[in-house]
């Protein structure tokens, strides 16, 4: 599992504004759309809870493109101070670029890659990715993400090391591709709220499609507005829907938990 960021305070990603409109929900958590589109799905009205209570997110923290496609690569199975080692060592070395990460030793990379963890691996993906964007993209990231999103996506997911979760990822806050990342948070989530189908249970990447499709099919193919979903949910997970006693109580999700479920016991819980 990747570990997403932890949002900075500043961030390049620059958000146009969000127009608010009424909806038709009557909880107060539930009255604005921040994309000015009714919610009339499940799903949507989640996201309109979330950001109705916590509000834009401002993700993902890095002041280039490809600072962003690196630390989706680095962050996975690590915290994500450690990528923020890793890439203030490379942006010192100079290093944060498509070019110098083809040119550089792979040997030299591992040693700034080191702080992130499982640095063999990674270094090798970076190197891959580098060799893969030269390749089949002239070097262009612009070209990279101006490729259609399931053709894009295909070909990322052929890269050694990069799995559907750092595709969507780097598709998603690298190339402003409408597509839903799946982490363990959302999967939490939606496992509490009772639903996912038994195919979308467990870890397998074909659960991972599953609730992927599940998302993308419920909310408008927006991807400032998956962006904002994604990290409203990395949110929630870290401060309410902790693994263990979850806090249910003051989670702005309470008022979906269904009361059939059996999820109760998650707010007698908190
Ligand atoms: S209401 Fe409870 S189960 Fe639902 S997301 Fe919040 S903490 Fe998790």
């Amino acid at each position: 599992m990747a570990n997403s960021p932890t949002p900075p305070r500043t961030v390049n990603l620059p958000l146009r504004p969000l127009a608010i409109a009424a909806s038709p929900w009557s909880h107060p958590s539930r009255r604005y759309d921040p994309i000015g589109e009714p919610a009339n799905t499940v799903l949507h009205a989640y996201y309109s809870a979330l950001f109705a209570t916590l509000g834009p997110q401002h993700w993902w923290p890095g002041r280039s493109r490809f600072e962003i496609v690196v630390g989706a690569i680095l962050t996975q199975n690590t915290s994500w101070k450690n990528v923020e080692r890793a890439v203030a060592n490379l942006r010192a070395a100079k290093l944060l670029t498509p070019a110098a990460i083809r040119a550089v030793s792979s040997r030299a990379l591992a040693k700034h890659v080191r702080p992130s963890g499982y640095f063999r691996q990674k270094t090798k993906t970076l190197k891959i990715f580098a060799a893969f964007l030269f390749a089949r993209h002239s070097g262009s990231l612009r070209r990279l993400f101006a490729t259609p999103t399931c053709i894009l996506r295909d070909q990322l997911l052929a890269l050694r090391g990069i799995g559907p979760e750092t595709a969507d990822a780097i598709l998603l806050y690298a190339g402003k591709h409408p597509v839903f990342v799946v982490d363990a948070y959302a999967r939490r989530i939606l496992e509490r709220h009772a639903l996912l189908s038994a195919q979308a249970t467990g870890d397998s990447r074909r659960s991972y499609e599953h609730i992927r499709s599940l998302v993308e099919s419920q909310l408008p193919r927006d991807h400032q507005l998956l962006n904002e979903f994604h990290a409203l949910i990395v949110h929630t997970g870290k401060l309410h829907c902790r693994k263990s006693n979850p806090l249910c109580v003051s989670c702005p999700l309470q008022c979906f938990l269904p009361l059939a479920s059996g999820r109760q016991d998650l707010v007698a819980a908190s």
